[in-house]
């Protein structure tokens, strides 16, 4: 019996030998993935973990912290993923059930369990976490594209940049411009502007290296981060990305071919002065971008401040 969609994965926390390979055999066999762990304070770490678990099945009583205090600290953490905890629990007294929904568990178990029972509660919890990523998955893209949007490419980029200069390392960024945008809505209409769009965003993730990434900043205004290389070395990944969205072949739905497509470059980097704030990256990279617009468009310029 599989539950279906992408696979899930799911925390069991329980001392108990018997029950976790009662527990991770049946899990199992429905085709989810299992983490285990044997007490509390084990449970708690593996769940902190941004790819740790978001579904987790909970005994009450463990070694080193008990499954009331995992919930307890799961629901103290904002601003993270939300972890759907189903605590498991041989106290059948209605006092207890309060105590573990007060302690922040989504839905209790009780042993010894019916399996039927079990999975109707496990899918329950699967769909609350389907829920969640999919509202996730909304807030962060760009719904034409496809890519991060605006507010969620300049978080990621904060976090790039942070983890990059305590370790020593460049990050460059690239700020572009669809050349003439206007005149492609203008002429073809909107679809044929999104269809542009569209293709910009697939020839940037085709020229990008795997660990950069790419958003879509405004109206036809994209940029890409890209870690650890200095900008010598990001305009070089520029000049792809250039070559790469001038070979763009589209056509109207009458077969003609829309005039080709090209966009202008600006390029900056944290080696410099005062390029260690997102502000600043981008203002720089704004800057060059500017300057390639002022001087014919179609090419790539990097940022003065570095020169
Ligand atoms: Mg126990």
């Amino acid at each position: 019996m599989q539950l279906g969609g992408k696979i899930l994965k799911v925390l069991i926390a329980e001392d108990s030998k018997y029950y976790q390979r009662i527990l991770q055999t049946t899990l199992e066999g429905w085709g989810l993935e299992v983490e285990l762990a044997c007490n509390g304070e084990q449970a708690w770490k593996i769940l902190q973990r941004e790819d740790g678990p978001k579904l987790a099945i909970v005994d009450w009583v463990m070694p080193k912290m008990t499954g009331i205090e995992v919930c307890e600290r799961v629901r103290e953490r904002l601003n993270e993923s939300y972890i759907y905890i189903i605590l498991l629990t041989s106290n059948s007294g209605k006092d207890d059930v309060i105590r573990g929904l007060e302690a922040g568990a989504d839905d209790y178990i009780i042993k010894p369990f019916n399996e039927l029972e079990f999975k109707f509660r496990i899918k329950n919890g699967k769909r609350i976490i389907d829920l969640e990523n999919r509202i996730m998955q909304l807030a962060l893209t760009d719904y034409l594209t496809g890519l991060l949007n605006r507010r969620a490419y300049i978080e990621r980029v904060e976090a790039e940049l942070e983890r990059n200069l305590q370790a020593g390392q460049p990050v460059s960024l690239i700020m572009l411009d669809i050349d003439n945008f206007k005149k492609f809505n203008d002429n073809f209409g909107h679809l044929i502007g999104d269809k542009v769009l569209q293709n910009v965003a697939n020839q940037l993730g085709i020229g990008v290296r795997k660990q950069d990434f790419i958003g879509r900043y405004g109206g036809e205004e994209f940029s890409v981060c890209l870690p650890e290389i200095d900008s010598k070395q990001a305009s070089i990944i520029a000049e792809r990305l250039r070559m790469g969205i001038k070979s763009i072949v589209l056509k109207d739905s009458d077969g003609n071919l829309i005039p080709y497509i090209t966009a202008s470059f600006g390029v900056s980097s944290t080696v410099g002065e005062g390029n260690s704030t997102v502000e600043r990256l981008i203002k720089t990279a704004d800057d060059a971008l500017y300057i390639a617009k002022g001087s014919g468009k179609n090419r790539v310029v990097i940022s003065r401040a570095e020169e």
